[in-house]
């Protein structure tokens, strides 16, 4: 057992291996260890090896899954090795002592889950391939527990950010590959062969050509082998559903990287919940799949006008007709997820419950299409997607006339076909219902014939249907012409059985053999018919997700007064009265009110320096300037009063000095390399948002950064931008730099203590309000006392000697100060001792050239 154990154990690797031994699954060694662990098991031991004790734990075979969700959730990944014959298969092939044969059926790993129990139901669960091909990277995503599929290419220096938008929970990548992203899991390099990669899809589709779904790049194909050949190894062959691939285009969505999708919370706090997220706060579907939709719409808003429009237009009608949407919502809510459903029922892990899951779903989508096609003036986004939600109806007449009302999640055990539907399936079921009343005739037969009134004929596992009489009659019934044949001896009573009950149990076995066959049978048709229509049925599902998003929204928006917002094709954000979706309904569970306020941004005043003091909601109020524009670009309603968004292309969000010593950089440091990125990457076209920028380190170097860090915003990136800072010396940049002006959050002191008003108001702010926000936070007097006393010795000092920015006044501009000519060079020469000359593919060379010549 062990040499078998072993073999298999080396074919899992890295996974746990959960080895079937009757009813139950064990692990030793190592894997016993760690998953004894994560499960809070008993860890036992077995027999030896080389010596030691073997150690061992084991899960029930019937509450496994249980266990597979904790050690998923743990960060395992686990290999089933079933027993692929019965013991008297085994017996027959190799003798009495012959071993079970096992093999391994199937890997579980976080990124190939279908079970219901296993996913959550408002989340995506996304497989992500990655690879290079020549310079570029290729990225492959799927979620199977819906089938969907989309490819894409980036740079990268983006794959990252790739990466933290899909969000996926599992990635897999070329072995040895030195960009590998952390945890990725390595796969053979042959894998991920772009020729491969697109003759496994043409496969998996059934077609000669590729053409019909889109334009796919060689990276992108390469990925796309990579993904399929790792679905095919955990699943042993067996595909989950895949639906044609879409190739998205990195231009189509915004850009946001992993720092910026973290300091919005839009998906997720930064305590890791949903709640307190962006997604929380905006979130009323009442399925499982609009709340996953909604989760994709936010991670990748949109970037072109007409798409965002068109699904503004669908949320307004739905705002305009509240009870459409209550109506069109209480259907939703009672929908079954189908996507799923579909999901399991083409992985060959679907059971009957699945298929009627399809049924009552396809059925209400029929119904919701009648409702929205019976009204007229319909949003261009719901007459295209309408069709979808129609046209199963002969899949679900055959899924009606076949199954029982509400099917089984097991289908051993049959009895989920309806009558009706199979003649000799009916018949086989009378035969059997016929013996077992047969049986109850022979018990009042029997009790009339022995009078032995607490005669029974009882049903068990091991003997199957017997006579059992109490003890004390049971001499009776021991004499040879009794009709009787004594079976087995209990404590308080004796069980024999007859010729008729015998006769009458083997019908009902038999009947029942034959049932069970005739409903397996029926059961894989139903499913043929299934996959046949998988397409059209997760293009229902999808549609329907549409549907509740969009009602969701309109929800979302009556709830809270939010507004339409217009989407205009310029560099403008004008949103008045604005809010935070999330501060603001946590004050509003304290009782406290949200004070709305205005950004104005333009081409002339692009760049908003904010002060004021701490605690004063300039954090606040940055954020939710991005997060209106997400949610505009999501194509949702804003929390505001007014808003017209100007397009942006890529969004950044900075907070100054964040907890990120988890990862093993100083705080400083993961600043500045955040604000590198910014201004190598924004754009004119793009939003920005710097909160605290310097904050990380001295206070000269600080002020110093941040200001060369504002003038490179302001004159070369020449995004809009929100700034906000505690350096009062900023303020000094309004007199070098047109397009910025000053705002500060407004406080008052009133009988000597701070009053935060949390509202922007025009102008520098005119003092630091430190030493006050120290007294409102419970600092102790003396220590307040003291620092008032250093402060006034500093501005003492201040004044003598003009302060910190003292001399800043006639620095030139960043653009005008031109780098000194040796600088140039040895810049050059830097660059050029750095190049890699023979990774330069020929079009890189020539761009490098051109790049050179344009600096020079
Ligand atoms: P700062 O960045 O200026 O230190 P924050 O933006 O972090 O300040 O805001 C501090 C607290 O003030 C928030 O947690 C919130 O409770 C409150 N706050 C911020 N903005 C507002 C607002 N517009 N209306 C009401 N309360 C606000």
């Amino acid at each position: 057992m062990m040499t078998q154990y072993l073999a298999l154990k080396r074919e899992a690797g890295d996974c746990l291996l959960f080895y079937r031994m009757g009813d139950f699954f064990e692990l030793f060694f190592d894997d016993a260890k760690t998953a004894a662990a994560i499960l809070d098991i008993a860890l036992t031991s077995r027999g030896e090896h080389q010596g030691e004790p073997i150690p061992m734990c084991g899960v029930p075979v019937h509450s496994a899954e249980g266990y597979l969700a904790r050690l998923i959730k743990g960060g395992c990944r686990v290999a089933i090795a079933e027993q692929i014959e019965s013991p008297e298969e085994a017996k027959k092939r190799g003798g009495s002592k012959a071993l079970v044969a096992r093999d391994i059926v199937r890997f579980v790993t976080a990124g190939t889950l279908t079970e219901e129990a296993l996913l959550e139901p408002r989340r995506a669960n996304v497989l992500a391939a990655v690879c290079d091909v020549r310079g570029t990277c290729g990225v492959a995503a799927c979620d199977i527990s819906t089938g969907r599929m989309e490819l894409e290419e980036c740079d990268p220096g983006q794959l990252s950010a790739v990466l933290a938008r899909l969000g996926a929970s599992e990635v897999v990548c070329p072995e040895e590959w030195e960009a590998a992203p952390d945890g990725a899991i390595a796969r053979p390099r042959h894998d991920f062969a772009s020729d491969e990669g697109e003759a496994r899809l043409k496969a998996v589709h059934g077609v000669a050509t590729l053409d019909g779904f889109g334009d796919f790049s060689r990276p992108m194909l390469a990925a796309a082998g990579g993904l399929v050949a790792y679905l095919d190894h955990a699943g042993r062959g067996t595909l989950p559903l895949l639906l044609p691939p879409v190739a998205r285009d990195g231009g189509s969505t915004l850009a946001m990287d992993e720092a910026t999708r973290n300091s919005l919370e839009i998906l997720e706090s930064s305590t890791g919940g949903r709640a307190g997220s962006l997604l929380a706060a905006v979130d009323r579907c009442v399925t499982g799949a609009g709340a996953r939709q909604l989760a994709e719409d936010l991670a990748a808003p949109l970037t072109g006008r007409a798409k965002i429009e068109q699904r503004l237009t669908l949320v307004q009608w739905f705002h305009a007709d509240p009870l459409l949407r209550a109506d069109l919502r209480g259907v939703l809510r009672a929908l079954p997820d189908i996507g799923r459903a579909l999901g399991r029922v083409v992985a060959g892990r679907g059971s009957p419950r699945d298929l009627g899951q399809l049924r009552d779903g396809l059925g209400e989508a029929r119904r919701i299409h009648d409702v929205l096609q019976s009204r007229g003036e319909r949003p261009a986004l719901l007459d295209a997607i309408l069709p979808s939600l129609a046209g199963h109806g002969a899949l679900t007449d055959l899924l009606s006339r076949a199954l029982v009302p509400t099917p089984p999640t097991e289908r051993q055990n049959g009895g989920f076909i309806a009558e009706g539907y199979d003649h000799a399936l009916d018949e086989l079921r009378q035969v059997s219902g016929n013996a077992r009343r047969a049986i109850a005739a022979l018990e009042a037969k029997y009790r009339d014939e022995t009078g032995i009134a607490a005669l029974k004929i009882r049903h068990n596992g091991v003997l199957g249907y017997f006579i059992e009489v109490p003890s004390r009659h049971a001499d009776a019934l021991m004499t040879s012409d009794s009709g009787f044949t004594h079976r087995q001896t209990m404590a308080g009573a004796v069980r024999f059985n007859s010729l008729s009950l015998h006769e009458e149990a083997g019908r009902i076995a038999e009947a029942g053999g034959h049932a069970l066959a005739a409903e397996e049978g029926h059961f894989e048709e139903l499913v043929g018919e299934v996959v046949g229509r998988s397409r059209e049925i997760a293009s229902t599902a999808a549609a329907l997700a549409r549907i509740d998003v969009a009602a969701g929204q309109a929800e979302r928006a009556a709830e809270g007064g939010w507004t339409l917002p217009e989407i205009v094709e310029d560099r403008s954000l004008d949103i008045v009265g604005g809010r935070h979706p999330v501060v603001e309904a946590a004050l509003a569970k304290a009782g406290e009110r949200f004070v709305a306020n205005d950004c104005t941004l333009s081409p002339e005043d692009r760049l908003w320096l904010i002060g004021g003091p701490n605690m004063g909601g300039k954090s606040t109020f940055l954020r939710q300037n991005a997060l209106i524009v997400l949610l505009a670009q999501a194509g949702g309603y804003v929390p505001a009063e007014r808003a017209r968004i100007g397009l942006v292309d890529r969004l950044f969000s900075r907070v100054g000095a964040s907890d990120n010593l988890a990862r093993g950089r100083s705080t400083f440091m993961v600043e500045m390399v955040e604000t590198a990125a910014i201004l190598a990457q924004a754009s004119e076209d793009s939003f920005v948002i710097l909160d605290e920028v310097g904050r990380g380190t001295s206070t000269y170097d600080g002020l110093a950064l941040a200001w060369a860090v504002v003038e490179a915003v302001h004159e070369r990136n020449r995004c809009r931008c929100l700034f906000a800072t505690h350096y009062h010396e900023l303020s000094r940049l309004a007199e070098t730099c047109d397009a910025l002006s000053l705002h500060h959050v407004r406080a008052r002191e009133w009988k000597g203590d701070l009053v935060l008003l949390h509202e922007l108001a025009e102008g520098p702010a005119d003092r630091s309000y430190g030493l006050a926000v120290a007294k409102l936070a419970g600092v102790p007097k003396e220590v307040v006392a003291r620092a008032k006393a250093v402060l006034d010795r500093l501005e003492k000092g201040r004044a003598q000697t003009g302060g910190l920015a003292a001399g800043l006044g006639d620095l030139p501009l960043f653009a005008a100060a031109a780098v000194h000519e040796e600088d140039q060079i040895d810049i050059l020469r830097e660059r050029l001792h750095g190049l890699d000359i023979d990774a330069l593919t020929p079009r890189e060379a020539l761009d490098l050239l051109y790049e050179l010549k344009r600096e020079a």
